[in-house]
């Protein structure tokens, strides 16, 4: 079982905060990993985009090195995977793999030399834009709907998928814009995914996928992870205030009380996996669940440990469990594969 984006490294940036011990609060540790039975989880970095370049690809380096010393720390129970044969073989050895992950094209500071440098420290997959454009490629924003700058992908943009696709790094479209989607599909040689988002069919906030792109993404042997935060998947979410907002990722206490709130049902999140799943069938769907990178999480669904009730919803609704299975996983290590061999 993979969960193709968390952004728990933010978390265990902080030393005081220990991996190994079941937390309140918080969507992921060590314990809840294997209550949810989660047998790989992808770590992203994410850096903001107000810090300065320098500064930002020394962050992710950073990001990146707390994931490898976790897997150090706890060793018995986490191990770092760089390829699909190595999460296979964690789950053999009865451990979870983390797996490195950048997330916000921006952290690469417009350079290459910077993009190869994370390829080799393990990152499998780049997340081309965070909430906002960047120099090369366009997002579609985060609260509402940014205008375009440059129409999708600048030709340096496509310069960094040709990059991508040499060094076996997965390009991942969650974040970008409808335009921006179609041009990496235009010049991949190899399958994209999308992290972590959901569909625009069951919730149109522009953060979702439409159907076509659901259907594109698909087409090119990628897989469209659905992304469980009440704020996309939910047409009308729990409202929160400018100050919420601007709080809840930095005061624990506000991401408590705005959990409380929400009212979002776990059925709606499994009518995402059900919709994605009529649109583009099993082979193109798995969990993104941004967990650690979002204010709410539907009710029943606060933390990785309750990752097996979507699987059992869909079960209820009739998917039989061979239909099932590899959204679990094995479609993201496929993509993996995909594109470590063509690499
Ligand atoms: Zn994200």
């Amino acid at each position: 079982v993979v969960d193709a984006h968390c952004d728990t490294v933010q978390k265990m940036l902080e030393p005081s905060f220990d991996f190994s011990i079941a937390h309140e609060r918080g969507h992921v540790d060590l314990p809840r990993l294997r209550a949810g039975g989660v047998t790989g989880q992808v770590f992203a970095a994410w850096v903001s985009p107000d810090v300065e370049p320098e500064a930002t690809v020394a962050s992710a380096r950073e990001q990146l090195a707390t994931i490898v010393s976790a897997t150090q720390r706890h060793a018995d129970d986490l191990v770092l995977a760089r390829r699909a044969a190595d999460v296979r073989a964690a789950q053999e050895a009865g451990k979870v793999a983390a797996v490195l992950a950048i997330e916000g094209g921006h952290l690469i500071a417009n350079s290459l030399d910077h993009l190869e440098a994370f390829a080799h420290a393990g990152a499998v997959y780049l997340t081309l834009t965070h909430a906002q454009h960047n120099d090369w490629a366009d997002s579609a924003g985060i609260d509402e709907p940014l205008a375009p700058k440059h129409n999708g992908l600048t030709d340096f943009g496509r310069e960094i998928i040709r990059a991508m696709n040499r060094l076996g790094m997965i390009v991942d479209v969650s974040h970008v814009s409808e335009k921006t989607v179609r041009d990496v599909l235009e010049t991949s040689d190899a399958p994209v995914i999308a992290s972590h988002s959901s569909c625009h069919a069951v919730s149109p906030h522009c953060r979702n996928l439409s159907d076509d792109l659901l259907r594109a993404i698909a087409e090119c042997g990628g897989v469209v992870h659905i992304n469980f935060a009440a704020l996309f998947i939910d047409p009308a979410p729990a409202p929160m205030t400018y100050e919420d907002h601007a709080t809840w990722w930095c005061d624990e206490d506000v991401a408590a009380r705005l959990q409380t709130e929400c009212t979002t049902t776990l059925a709606l999140l499994v009518d995402h996996f059900d919709h994605a799943l009529q649109v583009v069938g099993p082979a193109h769907v798995g969990f993104g669940s941004d967990f650690d990178g979002v204010p709410a999480l539907p009710v029943g669904m606060e933390s990785c440990a309750f990752l097996p009730r979507i699987t059992a919803e869909l079960l209820r609704r009739g998917y039989a469990e061979d239909d099932l299975r590899p959204m679990l996983g094995e479609n993201f290590l496929r993509v993996l594969e995909a594109c470590q061999a063509s690499g």
